[in-house]
């Protein structure tokens, strides 16, 4: 709540739940107080940062958000794709029911703290250097309690598991963060509640591997349709389409289907379609480690009408007749 910079605007300039807490309350506010504005910061943290030291006086004086949860869901690759309704349940801090919330036993009350007679700050030193601290009894809340409740302990607050279901939205990749406003801790005294984050696991797909907004697959194409070319079958994260193989293909050569790979999270509004990436084809010669008599025979046939095709003397011959210099590598630039 004090790293929040709005909130914390609020506090300085005066308004805000700080400015009007506490009156006719009985157990008084922070509004009678004469703060230096400089330190009003590290006041705040003390006092709510080191409240929460094992006693009996969880209860706060003024509403709080709640605290935002995190959890995990794993789901598969065609669900990242097309978007999932995923059941979820998740360990919220509910007020407890016995006590409403306030942590005494039911039919007592928290009292308020005798050693700082509610204001949850006790001064130590004199004069121009007073320096007020979180009250060490209550720690900051103003109030104690002495017949702590049953069923929560005191702390006014029990585990619940909540469930739901989450909407995860079409597209997501491993470790998207998904918001569900509202669905954290509730707040203490009433305060508006946290947020949810719910953190998405893909499983990897044997075919498709997500680079960004798009997918790679590699296809492996036979010598002779590298070479001669070919139209070939290919998985589309709908169903199969046909790509042209161009003659003279080399290996490693990508082609795109543009529009066809996943939805871009967040981009397109409500109602028409969501932008897609795209579908890179990188396409792999494919090598085989034996040959059939006949196969080894038309390789040999292959080899005999390339003769005179060598593409290292191409390659190689330049280097030797480079200038002095470019072959002097060790020395070099
Ligand atoms: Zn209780
Ligand atoms: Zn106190």
């Amino acid at each position: 709540m004090l790293s929040d910079p709005e909130k914390r605007k609020q506090y300085d300039s005066g308004s805000g739940p700080f400015a009007n807490a506490g009156p006719g309350g009985g157990f008084g506010g922070f509004g009678n107080f004469d703060f230096d504005s400089s330190s009003m910061g590290d006041i705040l943290s003390n006092l709510f940062g080191g409240s929460a030291s094992g006693r009996r006086t969880r209860t706060k004086p003024r509403p709080e958000r709640g605290q935002d949860l995190e959890t995990e869901v794993s789901i598969s690759f065609e669900q990242a794709i097309s978007g999932a309704q995923i059941p979820l349940s998740v360990s919220t801090q509910s007020p407890c029911a016995t006590c409403h919330g306030t942590g005494a036993k039911p039919g007592t009350t928290p009292k308020v703290c005798p050693r700082c007679e509610g204001r949850g700050i006790e001064a130590q030193g004199q004069g121009m250097f007073s320096l007020s601290q979180p009250c060490s009894l209550c720690g900051g809340s103003g109030t104690v309690i002495e017949d702590p409740c049953p069923t929560c302990g005191g702390s006014g607050a029990v585990r619940t598991l909540k469930r739901y279901r989450v909407n995860i939205p079409p597209g997501v990749k491993e470790g998207s963060r998904i918001r569900l406003p509202g669905k954290g801790e509730a707040g203490p005294r009433g305060g508006p509640p946290g947020d949810l984050y719910v953190i998405t696991h893909v499983a990897p797909s044997p075919i498709f591997k997500r680079k960004g907004d798009n997918v790679e697959v590699d296809v492996p194409l036979t010598i002779p349709e590298a070479l001669k070319g070919a139209e070939v079958k290919v998985p589309t994260l709908s169903g199969t389409k046909t790509l042209r193989v161009r003659p003279g293909t080399a290996h490693g050569t990508v082609q795109r289907l543009r529009g066809e790979g996943p939805p871009k999270l967040g981009a397109g509004s409500k109602g028409s379609a969501p932008a897609r990436g795209d579908i890179h084809y990188r396409f792999l010669l494919d090598v085989p480690e034996k040959l059939t008599a006949e196969q080894s025979t038309a390789v040999d046939a292959l080899a005999q009408a390339m003769n005179g095709n060598d593409p290292r003397e191409r390659l190689f011959s330049g280097a030797a007749a480079a200038p002095d210099g470019a072959t002097k590598t060790e020395e070099g630039a």
